[in-house]
C-alpha cells in the first residue's frame, strides 16, 4: 500500500491506521480497517483511487455506516469514507434544485432545507445515513424514496473518471439501484424540491421522529431494519409470529419493540448477529415457507 504517496495528498489527521469499525458504524460492531481515509473532495477521491490502483489495494466505500455489519475480523485494505459536503441551492419560480455532496447527512440536510422553507426531504430526516449511501440503497420512509426526488447523480468510477447520469439511468427499485451492482462511487447529486412552509415541514419531521421513537428501538445500536420487506408479507410480523421478539444470541437480540430490528445490547459481535440472522431466517422459513432477505450488508 502506497501510504507515503497518500500522505502527500491527504492531511495526516484524515488518515487512520487500524481504524476500529465499531466507531464508524451505527451497530457499533466490527474489527479494524487496515486504513481509513476521510475523503473531503472529488479530486482527493480521484487521486487516492489512482494511487491505490497502482498496487491493486482493496477498497471499501463508507458513508455513515448505518446499513452495514462489519465482521469481527475487520476490513482488509482501505476504507474510503466519503465526507464530501457540498450544499448549493438554485431557484427557478419556487422550484428548487439542490446540489448535495455524497457525504451530506440526510437529517442535517432536511433541517437545513426546512430553515430555508424548502419541502420534500422530510421523509428522510430520521434516516441516519449519507446522501451517497441513501442513493445506493434507494433509502425511503413514509411512502417516499430517494428515487422520487433525485434529478441527477455524479459518480466516479474505480479508475477515477467522473460521470453524470439522470434519475432513470440509476435503475432505482425497492432498496436497490444500479450502484448495488457496480463499483462506482457516488460523489454528488441534484435533487428537486418545492417551496414549503417552515412550521409545516418541521411539524412533519417531528411527527416522523415521534413515530420512530415509539416504534423503533433507536435507543440501541443497530443498522435499522435488518430484513427487507416481503413482496406479499410484512417480514417483521412473521418474525413476531414465530415468537422471536427478545430472542438473543450473546448480546445480539431481536428487538422486543420491533421484530424487524436486530439490536446490539452492549457487546454483540458480528458473529452473534450473523448467527441470529440465520436463526430468524430458518424459523420464518420453517413456519411460513417464506424466504426473507437481509436489507443490511454484511462486510467480510
Ligand atoms: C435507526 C436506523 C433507522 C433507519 N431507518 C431507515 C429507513 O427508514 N429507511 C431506509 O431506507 N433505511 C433506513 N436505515 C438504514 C440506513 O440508514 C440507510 O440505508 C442509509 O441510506 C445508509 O446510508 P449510509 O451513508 O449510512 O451508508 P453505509 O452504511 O455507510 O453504506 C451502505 C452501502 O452503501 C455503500 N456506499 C456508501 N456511500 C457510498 C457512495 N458515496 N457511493 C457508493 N456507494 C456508497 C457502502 O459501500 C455500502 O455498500 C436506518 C438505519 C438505522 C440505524
Amino acid at each position: 500500500m502506497n501510504l507515503d504517496k497518500i500522505e502527500k495528498i491527504i492531511p495526516k489527521e484524515r488518515i487512520h491506521i487500524n481504524a476500529p469499525m465499531a466507531k464508524y458504524t451505527s451497530f457499533k460492531i466490527g474489527g479494524n480497517a487496515e486504513l481509513l481515509i476521510n475523503i473531503n473532495t472529488v479530486e482527493e477521491l480521484q487521486e487516492t483511487l489512482r494511487i491505490l490502483n497502482e498496487d491493486n489495494t482493496k477498497k471499501f466505500i463508507l458513508g455513515n455506516g448505518s446499513n452495514i455489519l462489519v465482521s469481527d475480523e475487520g476490513i482488509k485494505g482501505v476504507v474510503l469514507k466519503i465526507d464530501i459536503k457540498k450544499f448549493e441551492i438554485t431557484e427557478d419560480k419556487q422550484k428548487y434544485t439542490i446540489t448535495l455532496g455524497a457525504g451530506c447527512k440526510l437529517g442535517e440536510t432536511a433541517y437545513k432545507l426546512a430553515n430555508k422553507e424548502i419541502a420534500g426531504l422530510e421523509f428522510a430526516s430520521g434516516i441516519p445515513g449519507t446522501i451517497g449511501g441513501a442513493i445506493r440503497m434507494n433509502a425511503g420512509a413514509y411512502g417516499t424514496e430517494m428515487k422520487d426526488i433525485i434529478k441527477t447523480i455524479t459518480y466516479v468510477d474505480r479508475n477515477g473518471n467522473i460521470h453524470k447520469i439522470k434519475n432513470q439511468e440509476a435503475q432505482f427499485e425497492y432498496r436497490n439501484s444500479i450502484f448495488c451492482r457496480n463499483d462506482d462511487i457516488i460523489v454528488e447529486c441534484e435533487i428537486e424540491l418545492n417551496k414549503g412552509n417552515k412550521e409545516e415541514i418541521q411539524s412533519k419531521m417531528q411527527e416522523y421522529a415521534k413515530s420512530r421513537r415509539e416504534k423503533q428501538p433507536i435507543e440501541y445500536p443497530s443498522a435499522g431494519s435488518t430484513f427487507k420487506r416481503g413482496k406479499n408479507f410484512i417480514t417483521a410480523k412473521l418474525i413476531d409470529e414465530c415468537g422471536l421478539k427478545g430472542y438473543q444470541i450473546g448480546d445480539a437480540q431481536v428487538s422486543e419493540k420491533h421484530a424487524g430490528f436486530i439490536i446490539n445490547k452492549g457487546n454483540a459481535t458480528s458473529k452473534e448477529v450473523e448467527e441470529l440472522i440465520e436463526y430468524v431466517k430458518k424459523q420464518v422459513f420453517e413456519k411460513f415457507g417464506e424466504k426473507i432477505e437481509t436489507e443490511i450488508e454484511i462486510i467480510h
